[in-house]
């Protein structure tokens, strides 16, 4: 039985590979960093553009100096970003594809990645659930996905905790604040985001977005998750500009 399984297994993982090389040969699959073509396993990015990623190290410091964007403006636990993002360089680009491109596979690659190195530093070690940063229906419609559910999927492959993409939700389509005085703009991004109270009171969260600037929309999400009682607020951004 057991050797029948294992006859079975192996003619499974033949067809698959079969199935892979046949797609390659009308799809090829090329690297979203460079675009060489992917050895066999490689997935999404070709190992030499994985040893060139614009890492921050973050994860060595006690606290990332990230956070320090989000102090006095909304209480978090801690923050970490994987890669610096910088005009021209390869999280650009490669943030480019994640958004515009469609290569969503980029964004569970590189979580998967940040999460490696988060988790054997002991970050986030408590969290109970994984929440991108939404984005407007409508704009999410006329994308077709939401680029920092990628990110958070491929954080929660490796920490095996679940990605909640409905207790958090962005009610208000864009933030064109241009024309408005501080106190307006502040006011009208905290009013941004709806968090749901009975699903979030007392959980430690994780709350993920693709690439961190200012941190206002960050806090102005993050912001709606405290009022609705999140115990410990956790931040992780892909990349820091
Ligand atoms: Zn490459």
């Amino acid at each position: 039985m057991t050797r029948l399984s294992t006859v079975l297994q192996h003619l499974y993982d033949n067809i698959v590979s079969l199935g892979e090389d046949l797609l390659g040969l009308f799809y090829p699959r090329v690297c979203a960093g460079c675009d060489a073509h992917l050895r066999k396993h490689e997935h999404n990015l070709c190992l030499i553009c994985l040893h060139d990623l614009p890492l921050t190290y973050f994860w060595d410091y006690d606290v990332a100096p990230v956070e320090e964007l989000f102090w006095g403006r909304l209480p978090v636990a801690s923050a970490c970003s994987f890669l610096h993002f910088e005009q021209d360089n390869k999280t650009q680009s490669l943030m480019h594809r994640l958004k515009y491109d469609g290569r969503t596979g980029v964004g569970i690659e590189l979580g998967k990645a940040f999460a490696f190195k988060l988790q054997e530093k002991g970050w986030f070690s408590d969290i109970d659930m994984i929440i991108p940063l939404p984005l407007h229906v409508t704009r999410q419609v006329r994308r077709g996905y939401n680029q920092s559910t990628y990110i958070a999927e491929g954080i929660s492959e490796v920490y095996q905790k679940p990605v909640n993409t409905h207790v958090l939700k962005r009610v208000v389509a864009s933030d064109s604040q241009t024309s408005k005085s501080r106190f307006e703009r502040s006011e009208n991004v905290e009013r941004i985001f709806k968090a749901n109270a009975k699903e979030l009171r007392g959980k430690n969260v994780l709350l993920v977005d693709d690439v961190v600037t200012t941190g206002a929309t960050l806090v102005s999400a993050g912001s709606q998750l405290v009022e609705a009682g999140v115990n410990k607020l956790y931040i992780a951004t892909l990349a820091v500009a």
